[in-house]
């Protein structure tokens, strides 16, 4: 560790809320390098320059110039680069012609901040990687870029040189990665640290979803400079081809994930995507870490988008929030009618191709549902036929949209996440914050959160939602009935509705999590860490 005892952590990502979100991971990104800040750690984001992040940057220092992956026969005749240390020349080659234009304008780092939060920044340019299209990871038909694994793989490359010193001024202890998009990086310094004899950073991988993997055909390894000591079953090989995911698992120092509960399931074949044997043989270096919620966000006493704002202790905002959020999404205003939302990709990951099959039975009982999100065709044309049937009672808003999703979480009286599996899930956490109930499933982060609300719990005031175990219409069914019978309980309903807004998961207990797990890991001299299974 460095001498002023600040642990100095380079925090790579391709997301960052509100500058590029597909998902949780953006907002995660926003919340924790700040939360680790606030505890003492020396912070800064890697992030690729895509126009919405590079929009959001101010510069604010010294533009690096990267040493793209040149033929090793070729540097030696090519004096403008002997300013580089030795280490960079002997780096795999082939990721150059990759990133390089056609002009042979070559990839920087421009040091800046987040112009909104003063976050200290590296943003990566790579000149045709990142500027194309909204999307970070698919084109307008929902087709992943071609160029996608070359995009990552810059990321990961200049994560590598950064922890290894291409930056002298600034070196981190701790590079931590987080999903695919950043795995690669761990394999480069990994292979870059051992290559080079150079003391190399610890590395922290943390995974947001497993079912994510970056899996390339096996023509990606000489372009993207993969040597053999890499490729092979104890390495970033999977099933022949190259996998960013596997490499983030086996070449990090400790693997976090962002619930407990998670952390156990992905170690088996049911919820383990294909790794979970890897992740068996690496369960002493794996931790789960719940996420926070964003205060700043996420709060219905200051939320300028449910106003006049609630507390648990006085609920008549959240009321108005209500009729506000029937009128906008064309709804009957029925103040007493328990009025569920959804706000969220619509995947069967998220459970929620159950919702079309049971619309007519939650209607029927007197119930509305307003759907936020884009996703399958599949299932938005199924909530669009039920809209059709039960106009009254039924919304749906296809699209993306940050302010809405701040409506419907602050007037629904019901959040539905029924997923077939969740990492952690925020807007179960978002729903307890706003006493909007959560009803969930109990898999991942939301068997974590959420605390049935049998009667024993109610009586003991540990009830925070609805919970059910059976991913099917009927276990979907029967939560919705339990919903609608403890919302014909006024008085059990608020108690549940005031627990739920008790609770606190904060980012501050989670970045003393991450700084134990950085510490722990800094303590012991490179050789001993745990390292990757070709070590
Ligand atoms: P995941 O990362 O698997 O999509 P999470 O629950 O961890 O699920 O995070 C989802 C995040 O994205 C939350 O902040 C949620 O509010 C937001 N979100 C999802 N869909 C939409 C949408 N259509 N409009 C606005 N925000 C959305």
């Amino acid at each position: 560790m460095s001498d002023d005892l600040k642990v100095k952590v380079l925090y790579v990502s391709a997301e960052l809320f509100p500058l590029l979100k597909t998902g949780g991971l953006a907002d995660v990104s926003a919340a924790l390098p700040p939360a680790l800040a606030a505890q003492g750690a020396d912070v800064r984001l890697l992030l690729p320059a895509f126009p919405s992040v590079q929009a959001g940057v101010t510069p604010s220092g010294p533009a690096l110039p990267l040493p793209a992956g040149r033929d090793v026969h070729h540097h030696h005749h090519t004096a403008t680069h002997t300013a580089w240390p030795g280490w960079v020349h002997s780096l795999p080659a082939g990721l150059g012609p990759l990133a390089h234009t056609a002009d042979g304008t070559a990839p920087w780092l421009q040091a800046g901040h987040i112009t909104a939060s003063g976050q200290p920044v590296w943003l990566l340019h790579a000149p045709g990687l990142y500027e194309q299209g909204q999307h970070p990871y698919h084109d307008d038909n929902g087709h992943a870029w071609a160029n996608s694994a070359a995009r990552f793989a810059w990321l990961g490359w200049a994560a590598a040189l950064l922890g290894l010193g291409l930056d002298s001024a600034w070196t981190p202890d701790v590079v931590h990665g987080h999903d695919w998009h950043t795995g690669l990086g761990l394999a480069y310094l990994h292979h870059l640290g051992a290559h080079a004899h150079l003391p190399r950073p610890a590395t922290v991988f943390t995974i947001h979803n497993l079912a994510y993997q970056g899996v390339f055909g096996p023509d990606v390894r000489t372009p993207l400079g993969l040597p053999a000591t890499l490729f092979h079953m104890h390495g970033l090989e999977y099933h022949g081809n190259v996998s960013f995911m596997k490499a983030g698992l086996v070449f990090s120092d400790a693997i976090t994930t962002v619930s407990p509960t998670y952390a156990r399931e992905i170690t088996r074949p049911e919820q383990g995507c294909g790794l979970d044997g890897v992740l068996r043989h690496r369960q002493p270096v794996l931790h789960g870490i719940l996420n926070g919620v964003d205060d700043t966000v996420w709060n219905p006493a200051t939320d300028p988008l449910v106003q006049p704002g609630y507390s648990a202790d006085d609920l008549s905002g959240k009321a108005q929030a209500k009729a506000r959020l029937q009128q906008r999404m064309g709804l009957q205003a029925r103040p007493g009618a328990l009025l569920c939302c959804v706000v969220s990709r619509l995947t069967s990951q998220k459970g929620l191709h159950l919702l079309p099959e049971v619309v007519d039975d939650l209607v029927a009982s007197g119930g509305q549902l307003a759907v936020l999100g884009t996703g399958d065709q599949a299932i938005v044309q199924a909530l669009q036929e039920a809209q059709r049937r039960h106009p009254d009672s039924v919304a749906l808003h296809v699209g993306y949209d940050e302010a809405l999703a701040h409506q419907l979480i602050g007037g629904a009286d019901m959040i539905l996440v029924p997923s077939q599996f969740e990492p952690c899930g925020l807007t179960q956490l978002y729903g307890l914050r706003y006493g909007t109930l959560p009803l969930v499933r109990a898999v991942g982060g939301l068997a974590d959160t959420v605390t049935d609300c049998t009667l024993e719990n109610i009586d003991d005031g540990s009830a925070t939602g609805v919970v059910f175990g059976e991913l099917s219409a009927w276990g979907l069914r029967t939560a919705l009935r339990r919903a609608l019978a403890l919302h014909r309980r006024p008085a059990d309903w608020q108690t549940v509705q005031r627990n739920a807004m008790r609770q606190h998961f904060d980012w501050a207990s989670a970045a003393r999590a991450y700084l134990g797990i950085y510490r722990n890991l800094l303590a012991r001299p490179l050789h001993t860490r745990p390292g990757s299974l070709s070590n």
